[in-house]
């Protein structure tokens, strides 16, 4: 495809944003470099770029846009918004509204807090659980990506139960020495890292169903077991489902498993594609924030109604009948069409899905944590996605990213991804 006003645009974004993207995974660097395809908007299912070409979006913007673009019913409630006013600064009945919905959905939540996004959410409900427990360690999982606060920053250490060592620079040591990291799936180094640092550790941050090395599900008995370690050693449990929240049900990945945290954050899909970030949890944690306690956090935008409008918009559209299920039908459809094409041009594929997400890793070996993603062929990879994108198809220019199937796909999406991958991978056999 022709995306040579994109080449231009690109240039002169160079020159006025730093690496000409608001946010680094926009650019190709994941697949070896080149031009990011500018877009001039989305219809349903579809991204049409500044040259006029059309693709199928499996990218949904990372995660928020569960139900395509331009949903009418979103359009709707952000048109009633800006006739309104977008920005009040008082409190409003909305924000009752989609927190009653929210808790109805997840039970876990007893009370909420909105914020702007999934770095907001992720980092407060850290310093909620530093408040509440008085320690100030964290345990995280490797691979996961908890958005860019300086705490979730932090790469592990030599072993299982080391200090973290910055992940950017810019983060300090002190703050890296706050961290520990050990592989999702592995009890055991849960259990060593507890042992060492457990009367220091406030919280263990984890997302219950991974989606930044690719779609991890956590084995069998997993988060159970971080549940009893974590409180046996009197630390709270964190999920961050800021992807998993209301993407493979309508509730979160605490529903899928009937295992309840002690803290959630959430963002992405709960904005229906407008900025948003929301934490809560249990009612006597949630009430260590101010104004009722000493953890401070606060936001000017913080559940703004047009953010407020557009989440609830999303949630009613995600709520009608067999919305999953067609999710599930076509990522079904989806995995199964990329492994016999994958079969019949002798390609090394698994495929991690969970009904409307899923990950094509490049590997033979089954991936269950972040080496096993890692090690899979990122020049295989790149090479996809750009036969891929050539044919209208856009996928995250990542190895590590899922792709995210929304309700305004079709079988007819399907059939001719499904056509494109069978082009794609003919043409990575000629190699
Ligand atoms: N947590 C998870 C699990 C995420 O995937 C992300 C973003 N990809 C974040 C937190 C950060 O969210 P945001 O980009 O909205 O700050």
């Amino acid at each position: 495809m022709d995306q040579h006003t994109s080449r231009e645009l690109y240039q002169e974004a160079n020159e006025h944003i730093v690496g000409g993207v608001n946010s680094p995974s926009r650019s190709f660097k994941g697949v070896g470099g080149g031009t990011p395809v500018f877009m001039d908007r989305g219809e349903g299912a579809h991204l049409i770029d500044v040259d006029g070409n059309r693709y199928v979006d499996f990218l949904g913007a990372y995660g928020p846009m569960i139900t395509g673009h331009a949903h009418p019913h979103i359009q709707a409630a952000i048109a009633k918004s800006a006739s309104e006013g977008t920005l009040l600064g008082t409190p409003t009945v909305l924000e009752n509204t989609f927190a009653k919905m929210l808790k109805e959905a997840i039970t876990s939540l007893e009370k909420v807090r909105f914020v702007n996004s999934g770095t907001e959410a992720v980092m407060t409900t850290i310093r909620v659980a530093r408040a509440y427990t008085g320690r100030d360690k964290i345990i995280k999982f490797s691979g996961c990506y908890h958005g860019h606060s300086d705490l979730v920053l932090v790469a592990a250490g030599s072993g299982p139960a080391t200090l973290g060592s910055p992940d950017s620079a810019g983060v300090t040591k002190n703050i890296a020495a706050e961290v520990v990291t050990v592989p999702f799936n592995d009890a055991e180094a849960l259990e060593r890292a507890l042992t060492e640092w457990g009367s220091e550790t406030a919280a263990v941050l984890v997302e219950p169903i991974v989606g930044n090395f690719g779609i991890v599900e956590p084995e069998e008995g997993f988060l159970e077991k971080v549940n009893e370690l974590a409180h046996a050693n009197g630390s709270l449990v964190i999920y961050d489902e800021v992807i998993t929240a209301f993407r493979f049900t309508y509730g979160s990945a605490q529903e899928l498993y009937g295992v309840q945290p002690d803290m959630t954050a959430m963002g992405k899909i709960i904005g229906g594609g407008l900025p948003i970030g929301a934490y809560g949890g249990r009612a006597d944690i949630m009430e260590r924030v101010a104004p009722l306690g000493p953890a401070y956090q606060a936001g000017t935008m913080s559940g703004n109604p047009a953010s407020m409008r557009a989440g609830i918009a999303c949630l009613e559209i995600l709520k009608e009948e067999g919305v999953y299920e067609h999710l599930d039908h076509l990522g079904k459809l989806l995995e199964e069409g990329i492994l016999a094409r994958a079969d019949r041009y002798r390609l090394p594929v698994k495929i991690n899905r969970l009904k409307g997400a899923l990950t094509v890793y490049f590997t033979t070996e089954e991936v269950k944590d972040y080496q096993g993603a890692e090690d899979s062929d990122g020049i295989l990879f790149a090479r996809f996605f750009k036969e891929m994108l050539d044919q209208g198809v856009h996928l995250a220019p990542s190895k590590y990213e899922a792709w995210f199937l929304q309700t305004a796909h079709t079988e007819a999406d399907i059939t001719f991804t499904l056509d494109a991958v069978d082009q794609a991978f003919q043409n990575m056999r000629e190699l």
